[in-house]
């Protein structure tokens, strides 16, 4: 055996010195200093200098050390000896010492890199050259020499003890760990499925688990009473930043248990796994109802490591002489506002209404914002002059605003259009003014979750169909009902990010039937698609509840990585692509016959063939755009003047250069007596990433003229 006596580079320490070691691992760097040469040796424990000198290292392991270079894979022997005073690396673990080469050889070499690998400089003190911004997608595509660099081994070793460790704690709590079909039928958790075709069974399909959420259910059914899975679920989501098709949950469950129970469970459980990464969370942790914390902060993940938490001013303006105030009042809306205490220096009248009020608050969606500095002699704005000495006075109350605070309030209509329009300003001027504490936790339960939400044509779930009402005497056809009644969910949500979610689930055959009549399921439908699971709840189905945290996104915010993708061996890229197995990719045709997939359809029309039997209905469907039937005559007419118009430009076609020609624009397919600026255009968007203007023209590339 070569290797039964291999030390590890990076535990090498002063006790070893004298020792004769065998090591083995990668070349993460070398210097050549005038026939000395250096290399760090590099292993998964750390790395180690080795040193080759013509005096102490026999000529033909000499010769060949001149032969390596970056990620060469070598086996060496060497002795172990203290270095020279001043020699020292402190940016090494192994800094005080080195290995004088006695043997070596090559297992492997390496060719030249795509990218740099190593991450620790030869010299003492000196910093590492790195290449700037290494593509993400090169990394992707060389996923095995990326792996390599300490900082990745490191996120994938710590994500290892962190799973340890939920891993160790579920035991110690009595939960056993029980893996559920990866090949199995949708379970609804709001995404679209990935589907796997049958070969057995033509025309049929498995889906991938969104979540294991029926088996875990199916298992406290079946007496297991506590489960838990470190799982693989698969989500077809549109592509969002840091969510990943494929994605690990910790998923448990568990029988004769409360909302308690599931709190201190993961309480104990998530402190345990920040203290891995070295971060104390304060505890117990806080709890909010979600109306609290929509009133609040505007989210249902609030970050609360700052406050700037909402007041209400509705009240304040009831009588109010303010024209657009009273409107939005007298439409039942409401006024919110925080403030931003003590920054008025740093937010300019220009600012608070050239940047925040005409541009940044209206693509939150709200028409706009008002702004008010507090300064000596009061409140200083654009639009104080039309509030009462009462409306002012009470403002600085209900804000407990002094001098040099500044208060952003904001109105309309709609609560939650307020609540969100508020919500978004509150962390974009907290994360503007820095005014996040850097090393502060802030975990917190959010509960008490509507358990619908209301869709174009009837009621949807929050979270999904099995998680139990705070009332179960409601009628499934009374949508205002449904969408009063609150779910017992909660979410775990640490520094405004949610890290999972559960809730106590519906036991009752009756009850869960009622749910799926209330989601505009009809009987056959719910037979289908979940009767097996009612006939499962006619056999004395326990209580029970759970909950699932996203590992990937609990270890990168242990670990303070940028995306979930540095926490992840082997992710897709943004794209939902893998660069490395260049994949999705195409099959073989015959692989597609074998699977029954070229006949899928045959015999039904494919989506968008009926609106192809007209023209109208056909340029409605594929641009998405709904036609009234009063709009259908002037939009033919639009589409006919567009045809002449092509005709005669055809007919004209000769070999001459274009002409070039202004034309007045005219709006052809809506009929609007009135011409309107685009409020685009009022913003400076429209056309923004037009090359230029000249004189109030959009100068625009001749191929689109
Ligand atoms: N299955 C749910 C999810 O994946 C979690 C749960 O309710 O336990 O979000």
């Amino acid at each position: 055996m070569e290797y039964h006596d291999r030390s590890l580079s990076g535990h090498l320490t002063l006790s070893d010195t004298g020792k004769e070691v065998t090591l083995a691992g990668w070349v993460d760097a070398l210097r050549d200093h005038g026939g000395v040469l250096f290399i760090h040796l590099r292993d998964r424990s750390g790395i180690v200098q080795v040193v080759f000198t013509p005096e102490s290292t026999p000529q033909t392991v000499y010769a060949r050390a001149g032969l390596l270079k970056s990620e060469f894979c070598i086996r060496l022997v060497g002795q172990v000896v203290k270095r020279a005073e001043g020699t020292e690396n402190p940016g090494i673990t192994t800094g005080d010492i080195e290995v004088v080469a006695k043997d070596l050889a090559i297992l492997s070499g390496a060719d030249t890199l795509p990218f740099q690998i190593s991450e620790k400089s030869m010299v003492a003190g000196a910093a590492v050259k790195r290449e700037e911004g290494v593509a993400e997608d090169l990394r992707l595509q060389f996923r095995y020499l990326d792996l390599r660099r300490p900082l990745m081994q490191d996120h994938l070793i710590k994500r290892h003890r962190i799973v340890k460790a939920v891993r160790d704690y579920l035991d110690e709590q009595g939960f056993i760990e029980v893996e559920t079909p990866m090949l199995t039928k949708s379970t609804p958790e709001g995404a679209r499925d990935y589907l796997v075709p049958s070969r057995h069974y033509p025309s049929n399909f498995y889906a991938l688990p969104q979540s294991p959420q029926l088996f875990k259910q199916l298992l406290m059914v079946g007496g297991m009473e506590r489960y838990f899975q470190i799982v693989r679920c698969f989500r077809d989501e549109d592509l969002r930043p840091n969510r990943q098709p494929e994605f690990t949950q910790l998923d448990l469950e568990a029988s004769f248990i409360d909302e308690e129970f599931i709190y201190a469970l993961l309480e104990e459980l998530t402190v345990r796994m920040f203290q891995i990464g070295g971060i104390q969370l304060p505890r117990p942790f806080a709890r909010m109802t979600w109306t609290d914390a929509m009133n609040s902060t505007g989210s249902d993940k609030p970050d609360l490591r700052f406050d700037m938490t909402f007041k209400d001013a509705t009240d304040i303006f009831a009588e109010t002489n303010y024209g657009i105030f009273r409107q939005i009042l007298s439409r039942d809306g409401c006024i919110k506002g925080i403030n931003v205490k003590g920054q008025s220096e740093r937010l300019s009248k220009n600012v608070l209404q050239n940047e925040y009020a005409k541009e940044i608050v209206p693509g939150f969606g709200a028409k706009g914002m008002t702004w008010m500095k507090v300064m000596d002699g009061g409140l200083e704005s654009n639009i104080v002059q039309f509030f009462s000495d009462y409306e002012r006075n009470e403002i600085l109350r209900r804000f407990g605003a002094t001098k040099g605070d500044v208060i952003l309030l904001i109105a309309d209509p709609s609560w939650s259009l307020v609540c969100s329009a508020l919500g978004q300003l509150r962390l974009h001027v907290a994360q503007r003014l820095d005014l996040i504490p850097a090393d502060a936790s802030y975990p917190l339960w959010v509960t008490n979750f509507p358990l619908f939400e209301a869709t174009e044509n009837g009621v949807t779930s929050n979270h999904h169909p099995f998680t139990m009402p705070d009332r179960t005497d409601f009628d499934p056809e009374n949508s205002d009902e449904l969408l009063s009644l609150r779910s017992r969910a909660y979410d775990l949500v640490v520094n405004g990010e949610e890290l999972g979610g559960g809730s106590i689930r519906i036991n009752d055959r009756d009850i869960q039937n009622r749910i799926f009549k209330a989601l505009g399921l009809s009987d056959s439908e719910i037979e289908a698609k979940f009767g097996f699971f009612l006939k499962a709840l006619e056999y004395g189905t326990p209580p029970h509840g759970g909950i699932a945290l996203g590992i990937d996104r609990v270890v990168a915010m242990i670990l303070g990585t940028s995306s979930i993708r540095e926490v992840i061996a082997f992710p897709k890229n943004r794209s939902a692509f893998c660069p490395l197995m260049q994949t999705p990719s195409p099959v073989p045709v015959e692989q597609l016959a074998e699977l029954g997939l070229l006949e899928l359809g045959r015999s039904q029309s494919f989506p968008g063939s009926e609106e192809q039997q007209d023209l109208l209905d056909s340029l409605s469907w594929v641009s998405r755009i709904r036609m009234d039937a009063e709009e259908r005559p002037s939009i033919a007419a639009a589409i006919d003047d567009a045809k002449a118009y092509a005709d005669l430009i055809n007919s004209r076609c000769v070999e001459d250069e274009p002409m070039f020609s202004v034309v007045t624009v005219v709006n052809r397919t809506r009929q609007v007596t009135e011409a309107r600026v685009s409020r685009l255009a009022e913003k400076g968007e429209l056309l923004k990433n037009a090359p230029s203007t000249k004189g109030g023209y959009f100068k625009v590339a001749s191929i689109l003229e």
